[in-house]
């Protein structure tokens, strides 16, 4: 059903032109401090504090679960599906705990759904794998050493059969700091989106709020998840960034605990509303039921590959859309109200959301989408998250 779509893509960096807002740099006059306390602490931390209450945890373990649990609450604005993961190097001893591959990070729980690994044999593994790779033919063995570098280290896992760390486990071990949390923020896309499109107004905007929020920080292009993703981030220069933000991806934060994140909510605050996207921002920290029961229309739209995900997926959206109509020439797809397929409808009004609110919003090139399609770890991760239901 895709084929034509996704031969048809169409990159279009042309830039948008984006009215002035008087609203200026609020996040830094403290403005939106108050807001934020009151959506993550009232909202949400209540809640948190209650599932985490019965088991004895460190700080800084209580601080991965709380960056996850916040993250894992706003689908689809920071998270759809399967994607985003969280790790902690733990203060004692040589351990990464992450995510394990093929989990929503709602499953995560400090019963559920965490790989402990070796630290420093990943970390060299993963190094000889980079020496070597340059020389290597086939790209598929590549990625299967890859793989291999990333379970060997395993040392223990919360469920037998969720025993691999996630595929995106390569830059958590290269980033220096002690807790990482990467995710598929919706406004993450957008501004890459803005950034690579040379928007001269928002790259002004981004060298002064992304410096005064966070210190260090880099925008990365097109980049596949897994070893290439890794490469790019294993470099002197990357590794002590503490916000990347990762074109049609999402973005990773090197936070020191918990309150880093809040940094994220300030820079996303001020970014929403000074360029005009306050309606988009009006859905963070709702869940995907509430905002299709609000919002009917997202579920229809064309078919655009904004994240790495939709290739991944592509099959299972594909079980999900009908065709529906045509506009401007383009096919549109509705997503069947039968289908219970959790994971695909977070990635589809993700996208459609991407979409109504910046219609030319780049997509991923079509060698980029195909390429992801086939990637050992990446099959494999599907593999193991076939089809999850409606709670
Ligand atoms: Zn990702």
């Amino acid at each position: 059903m895709f084929e034509t779509v996704v031969t048809g893509l169409i990159l279009r960096p042309e830039k948008r032109r984006i009215k002035p807002s008087a609203a200026l740099d609020r996040a830094s006059r403290g403005q939106y401090s108050e807001r934020f306390e009151d959506l993550i602490f009232r909202q949400w931390g209540a809640s948190m504090a209650s599932t985490i209450a019965n088991v004895e945890l460190s700080a800084a373990e209580s601080d991965l679960f709380e960056v996850g649990g916040l993250i894992s609450r706003s689908t689809p604005f920071w998270i759809q599906g399967a994607g985003g993961n969280i790790s902690l190097k733990q203060p004692q001893g040589d351990v990464l705990r992450i995510k394990a591959s093929g989990l929503r990070l709602d499953q995560v729980s400090p019963q559920s759904g965490l790989v402990d690994l070796r630290l420093s044999e990943c970390r060299s593994s993963l190094q000889q794998l980079h020496e070597k790779s340059a020389s290597v033919e086939d790209k598929d063995d590549v990625e299967e050493g890859y793989a291999q570098a990333l379970t060997r280290p395993v040392v223990s896992a919360s469920d037998p059969q969720f025993a691999r760390p996630s595929m995106e486990t390569g830059f958590h071990v290269a980033l220096e700091a002690p807790l990482v949390a990467h995710f598929h923020a919706l406004t993450g896309v957008l501004m890459a989106d803005l950034w690579y499109a040379a928007d001269s107004r928002f790259q002004s905007w981004a060298k002064s709020h992304l410096t005064s929020v966070f210190g260090s920080w880099m925008f990365v292009d097109w980049m596949k998840p897994g070893f290439e993703l890794y490469e790019a981030l294993a470099t002197e220069e990357c590794r002590d960034k503490k916000l990347i933000v990762m074109r049609n991806h999402g973005v990773i934060l090197g936070l020191d605990g918990a309150a880093g994140f809040h940094k994220w909510v300030e820079l996303e605050n001020a970014f929403l509303t000074e360029f005009g996207f306050a309606e988009l921002g009006q859905l963070r920290g709702k869940s995907i039921q509430d905002i299709v029961a609000q919002r009917p229309e997202l579920r229809t739209g064309p078919m655009r590959f904004l994240f790495p995900d939709t290739a991944v997926f592509l099959e299972r959206l594909e079980k999900a859309l009908k065709s529906t109509s045509t506009a401007g020439g383009e096919e549109h797809f509705t997503f069947d109200v039968a289908s219970t397929d959790r994971d695909a409808l977070e990635l589809w009004a993700g996208t459609q959301l991407l979409l109504k609110t910046k219609p030319d919003v780049s997509s991923l090139p079509h060698d980029f989408v195909a390429a992801v399609a086939k990637l050992p770890t990446e099959r494999y991760r599907l593999s193991l998250n076939p089809s999850p239901r409606h709670p």
